[in-house]
This record gives structure tokens, C-alpha cells and sequence, in this order.
């Protein structure tokens, strides 16, 4: 069983309130790290390993070391809540069940980072969490865990929630400073990175929920000890929103040593595939990471088993990077048709192309199209040739990782499955009628 760090407390009743949640330890951690110097409070992220939880699994701790301290210009902490990507409902689940959590971990990282004014950016269609979120920023002002002179440190902390509009590119984090200054969400060039020129041009750590929310447990029980859960690089514990073709969809705490085979059929985690369907893929972190056919999910291309963690996902096999993603797991059974899930991806992101460089705003809408003609039965084979040639120009070629996130799943899909493409274009009338997967199982 995975050791339990982030959701240990999750199934208290009343945990959501102050009262319940210091009554189990809440906020001893920051009571913790406010008698650390910031310094120290620093080396112990680095020590723990963290790595954003955001998606791209970049060091914490390197991060926030990169973040510039000019005299006299305020620093600021934004938690990344505009949690968009479709299969992932992790830090949802957080801010609803454990929002002390959250608040806690801001304050600790506010602390050590030197932001007196930190923000959580939240996607408008969490619509119902802001009220959470602002009850508990209110709880533990009442506390004395926010506001002025926090503990009698001579340390003042104001956190402010911004609701989002409700644009997947906001979640992109230039964009998402760019909407918390009030502007369109439109992403900016990096570098400069938002550690040296980020809110208001100030120096601005930019954090997913979860990574902040780790930030508790790591400085409770110490860098060291949180860097002994897991294994190598991929170090403490990891939520996955697990959705799709399995019996217990949900969110789960896993200590990234298990396999993906047991987390797709323990009954601890996603307790199987309904029917007794067999396993045709996965997006194992969110729809900006490819589809993995099931030989290559569950085995390495050595035969070794494949585990839930950022090196083995990352090995072989796939078009780059690592698929943990952003810990949305997709499970797609024999079932499913991959070119209509395909198109159904290449429609989200043109609908979500904020349209600032020619590639994505131009070859999404290229790709969809043909991606729709092709599953309708309209399609020829030149086209599938067509659709790799516009993934390819559109990877690398953009401002922001959204054109990268269009264009993968597509590359990915022709690579892997590209019998059902061809199946379509030579089955016209069938694929009008039946998707691939019914007709083909
Ligand atoms: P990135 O690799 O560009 O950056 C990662 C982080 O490290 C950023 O905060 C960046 O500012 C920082 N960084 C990197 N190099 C730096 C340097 N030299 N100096 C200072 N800071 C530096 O990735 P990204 O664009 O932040 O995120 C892409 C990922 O987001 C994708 O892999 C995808 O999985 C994920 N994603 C998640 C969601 C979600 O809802 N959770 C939605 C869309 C995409
Ligand atoms: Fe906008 Fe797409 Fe360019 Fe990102 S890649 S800046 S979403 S047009």
C-alpha cells in the first residue's frame, strides 16, 4: 500500500475546517519552518526531491533558488489552481477536501520565498471552490496564520483567490500572469522566466496546488525523509486523477514504486476495466502527454515492468519527455476508437489556441478538420501523411507548450495506431456507423 502524506487526514469528517484540521497537526509544520530561517526552510524542499506537480516535473527547490531578490521590489507566491487538462481533477479534490492544506503550504512557501501578497489563480469552472478557499483564508486569519505579524515573526501574509475565465491557455503560466494583471491570457516569451520577471514584472514563483500542498508534509517530517519515499529521482508521493475505462475512478496518493499494471488492476487503485474489456491505452498524465498502447504501458521496450514514476515513464517507446504529466490517467479499453478520441483532443486544443503564433492557431484547426474527415468516412490516405507533416511543423515552433501538447497526441496516434486511420479511409460507410474499436473486437 502506498504510504499516504497529502490525503492521510482526507476522510476526517470536517477536515475542511480550521478547527478540525489543526486538531490533527494542521499547521504545526509552519509553526515548524517559521522558526527555520528561509534559508533553511529552502534546503529542505531542495533535499525532499519535489518536483512541480504541475506537469512538467521541474526541481521546486531549483526553482524558487532561481528567483531574483532586487532591493526593494516585492516578491510574489501564485498557486497554479487553473487545473485544465482534460483527465486531471487532482488539485480540485485538494482544494475542496483539504484547503488548509493549501493555505498551510502557501505560508510556508510564502515565508521562505519573501512574498508578503500571494494569489491562487483558479479555473472559472471550479466555480464553487473560491468560497472554500476564501472561508479558510479566513479561518486562519482569525488564527493568527495570516495577516500581519504572523506567530509574532514580524512576518505578514495576505493571500487573495482570483478566479479564472475559464480559458485552458490560463493555466500556461505567463498567460496566467499575464490574466491575474487583467489583461487577455496570452502567453508570454521565456525567458525572461517569471522567477526574475514575473507578476507586475516582479519576481514570481509560479507553483502548482499539489507541489505547494507537498511543501507541508516535506518540511513535517524533513527533506531527507521525504526523499526515501518513492524511488530515485521520482521522489514522495504523486496524486492521480484516474478517469476513463476503469471501475473506481478517482483520486489517488501513489509512492511512484508501483506498477502500472497494479494501479490499473489492484483493487487499492483503479480495480480494473469494466466487462472484463481488455486494455487498449492510456494517457497516463493528462491529454498533453501521447497515448501509450497497452504493450508499451505496461512493459518497458526491455521487458521490464513499467512504474508509475516520471523516469519509467519516460523510457522509450514514446515521443518525449515524461508521462506523468499532470497525473491525469486515461484508461481507454479495447472499445474505444482512437481516431475519434484523437479528433475529440485536436477540437479542445484549436478551441483552445490562444492564436498568437501561426503553427498552433492555423495547424489545430487543420488538424481537427482533417481529423474529422477522416473518422466521418471521408477520408484519404494521403491525408494521414498530411496530418503527421502539420504535427511536425507545429511541434517546437510555438510561443507556449500548447502547440507541442496538439501536436503530440496526434504524432502518437499515427506512430501506434495507425491501422485504425487506414481502417477508416478503406472502411467509408462502417466508420460513418461504428467506431473502430466495436467494429474490430
Ligand atoms: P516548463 O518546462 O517550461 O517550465 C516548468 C517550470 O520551471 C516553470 O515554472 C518555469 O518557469 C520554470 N523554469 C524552467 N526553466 C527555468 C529557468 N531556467 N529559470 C527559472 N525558471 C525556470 O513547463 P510549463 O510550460 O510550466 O508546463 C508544461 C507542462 O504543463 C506540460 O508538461 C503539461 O503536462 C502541463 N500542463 C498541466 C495542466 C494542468 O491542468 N495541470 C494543463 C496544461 C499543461
Ligand atoms: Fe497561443 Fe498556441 Fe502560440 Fe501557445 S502555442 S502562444 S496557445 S498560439
Amino acid at each position: 500500500m502506498s504510504k499516504k502524506l497529502l490525503l492521510k487526514n482526507a476522510h476526517i469528517e470536517g477536515i475542511r475546517y480550521f478547527e478540525t484540521y489543526r486538531k490533527h497537526g494542521g499547521y504545526e509544520a509552519a509553526e515548524k519552518a517559521l522558526k527555520m530561517t528561509t534559508d533553511e526552510v529552502l534546503e529542505e524542499v531542495k533535499i525532499s526531491g519535489l518536483r512541480g506537480r504541475g506537469g512538467a516535473g521541474f526541481p521546486t527547490g531549483m526553482k524558487w533558488s532561481f528567483l531574483a531578490k532586487p532591493e526593494g521590489v516585492p516578491r510574489h507566491l501564485v498557486v497554479n489552481a487553473d487545473e485544465s487538462e482534460p483527465g486531471t481533477f487532482k488539485d480540485r479534490y485538494l482544494m475542496e477536501f483539504l484547503p488548509h492544506l493549501l493555505i498551510e503550504g502557501m505560508l510556508i512557501s510564502s515565508y521562505c520565498l519573501g512574498s508578503n501578497v500571494s494569489y491562487i489563480y483558479i479555473r472559472g469552472e471550479y466555480s464553487w471552490i473560491p468560497d472554500i478557499l476564501e472561508e479558510a483564508i479566513e479561518e486562519a486569519k482569525a488564527a493568527g496564520f495570516l495577516g500581519k505579524n504572523i506567530l509574532g515573526t514580524g512576518f505578514d501574509l495576505e493571500i487573495y483567490v482570483q478566479r479564472g475565465g475559464g480559458a485552458y491557455i490560463c493555466g500556461e503560466e505567463t498567460a496566467l500572469l499575464e490574466s491575474l494583471e487583467g489583461r487577455r491570457g496570452n502567453p508570454r516569451l521565456k525567458p525572461p522566466f517569471p522567477a526574475v520577471k514575473g507578476l507586475w514584472e516582479r519576481p514570481t514563483v509560479v507553483n502548482n496546488v499539489e507541489s505547494i500542498a507537498a511543501v507541508v508534509p516535506i518540511i513535517d517530517i524533513t527533506g531527507a525523509e521525504y526523499a526515501k519515499i518513492g524511488v530515485g529521482r521520482s521522489t514522495g508521493t504523486k496524486l492521480i486523477s484516474a478517469c476513463g475505462n476503469i471501475n473506481k475512478p478517482g483520486v489517488y496518493e501513489i509512492d511512484m514504486t508501483i506498477t502500472v499494471e497494479e494501479f490499473i488492476y489492484s483493487d487499492e487503485y483503479c480495480g480494473g476495466i469494466p466487462n472484463g474489456k481488455k486494455l487498449k491505452a492510456c494517457i497516463p498524465g493528462g491529454s498533453s502527454v501521447p497515448i501509450v498502447p497497452a504493450n508499451l504501458l505496461l512493459k518497458t521496450i526491455n521487458g521490464e515492468p513499467r512504474y508509475m514514476n516520471y523516469e519509467s515513464l519516460a523510457d522509450g517507446g514514446f515521443a518525449t519527455g515524461t508521462m506523468m504529466g499532470s497525473g491525469g490517467f486515461i484508461v481507454l479499453d479495447e472499445d474505444q476508437c482512437v481516431v475519434n478520441h484523437t479528433m475529440t483532443l485536436a477540437r479542445f486544443y484549436n478551441h483552445e489556441s490562444c492564436g498568437q503564433c501561426t503553427p498552433c492557431r492555423e495547424g489545430t484547426g487543420w488538424m481537427y478538420k482533417i481529423l474529422k474527415k477522416i473518422e466521418n468516412g471521408q477520408g484519404k490516405m494521403e491525408d494521414i501523411d498530411l496530418l503527421w507533416d502539420i504535427q511536425r511543423k507545429i511541434e517546437g515552433n510555438t510561443i507556449c507548450p500548447l502547440g507541442d501538447a496538439a501536436a503530440w497526441p496526434v504524432a502518437a496516434a499515427i506512430r501506434h495506431f495507425r491501422d485504425e486511420f487506414e481502417w477508416h479511409v478503406n472502411n467509408p460507410e462502417l466508420s460513418q456507423t461504428q467506431n473502430y474499436g466495436i467494429a474490430n473486437y
